[in-house]
C-alpha cells in the first residue's frame, strides 16, 4: 500500500514557484531518499508532507485519505532535522519521552515507551545524562528516539547528519539505515549528498528547481540518467 502519495503538488511563496507539479509514491516500508542542490525545495516538500507549510496546489495522501488539512500531530509523521534541538535542561529520558507529553499517555507508559525508544537506539546506559554530556552522534540518536517514541507512521529526515564529521556520518547512516529496517517504517530523507543517497536509499528521487528531473533505483538512476542534470549529479559515467 502507498504510504504516502503526492499528487500534482506545488508550492508557491508569494509570487515565486518553488515546487512544479510534483507526483510520487512512497510505498509502505520504502527508504526514498530526495536528492538535489541548495535551494531546489526540499525542506520545503518534507515541511509540506509534514504538516508543517500548506501545499498552494496539489493533494497529500497517506494510506488513501488525502490529509492536506490535517494538522502535523494527526497525521503522526516524524521529523528529524540536522540541529538536534535537545532540551539542554532535561535528561536523555525527558527529552526521548517529551514528545508524549500532550498525547494523554501516563507518567508510567511515558517512561516505559522512552525507555523502550532508547534501547532500540543503543541509549539505554545514557538514560540520565544531559545533552551536554553527549557526542554529536549521541545526541543525533536522542533526537531519533525522540521521533520514534511516537510509533510514526512514516519519518522524514531532513538532513539530519549534515552537522557531523565525516566518520561519524557514514557510522550514522548505517544506523539510520538499520533503524529504519528495525522499527519497518517508511522514511523519506532529504539530502544533498548523492552519496548518501544512493547508499541509502530504495529508490532515489532527483529534484532540481523544484522539478522532479527522475525517480528510480540507484542502479537505474547510474545506468539510465534521465538528463544530462542527473548524470552529473549522480556522478554517471553516461
Ligand atoms: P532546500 O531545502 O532544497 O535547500 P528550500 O526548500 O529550503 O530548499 O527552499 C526552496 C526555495 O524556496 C528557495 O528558493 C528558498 O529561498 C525558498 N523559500 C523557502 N522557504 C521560504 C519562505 N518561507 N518564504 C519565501 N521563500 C522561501
Ligand atoms: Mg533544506
Amino acid at each position: 500500500m502507498a504510504r504516502v502519495e503526492l499528487v500534482n503538488l506545488s508550492k508557491s511563496f508569494g509570487e515565486v514557484k518553488v515546487l512544479h507539479d510534483l507526483n510520487l509514491t512512497v510505498e509502505e516500508g520504502e527508504f526514498v531518499a530526495l536528492v538535489g542542490p541548495s535551494g531546489c525545495g526540499k525542506s520545503t516538500l518534507l515541511r509540506i508532507i509534514a504538516g508543517l507549510e500548506d501545499a498552494t496546489s496539489g493533494e497529500i495522501v497517506m494510506d488513501n485519505e488525502i490529509v492536506n488539512d490535517l494538522n502535523p500531530r494527526e497525521r503522526n509523521i516524524a521529523m528529524v532535522f540536522q540541529s538536534y534541538a535537545l532540551y539542554p535542561h532535561m535528561t536523555v529520558e525527558e527529552n526521548i519521552g517529551f514528545n508524549l507529553r500532550i498525547s494523554g499517555v501516563s507518567k508510567a507508559e511515558k517512561r516505559e515507551r522512552a525507555r523502550a525508544a532508547a534501547e532500540t537506539l543503543g541509549l539505554t546506559d545514557l538514560l540520565d545524562r544531559k545533552p551536554s554530556q553527549l557526542s554529536g552522534g549521541q545526541r543525533q540518536r536522542v533526537a531519533m528516539g525522540r521521533a520514534i517514541v511516537r510509533n510514526p507512521d512514516a519519518f522524514l529526515f531532513d538532513e539530519p547528519l549534515s552537522n557531523l564529521d565525516a566518520k561519524l556520518r557514514a557510522e550514522m547512516r548505517d544506523e539510520i539505515k538499520h533503524l529504519h529496517h528495525k522499527v519497518k517504517t517508511t522514511s523519506i530523507y532529504v539530502t544533498h549528498d548523492q552519496i548518501e543517497a544512493m547508499t541509502l536509499a530504495d529508490r532515489v528521487v532527483i529534484l532540481k528547481g523544484g522539478v522532479i528531473q527522475q525517480i528510480g533505483t540507484p542502479t537505474e538512476l547510474y545506468r539510465n540518467p534521465a538528463n544530462s542534470f542527473v548524470a552529473g549529479f549522480i556522478g554517471s559515467p553516461a
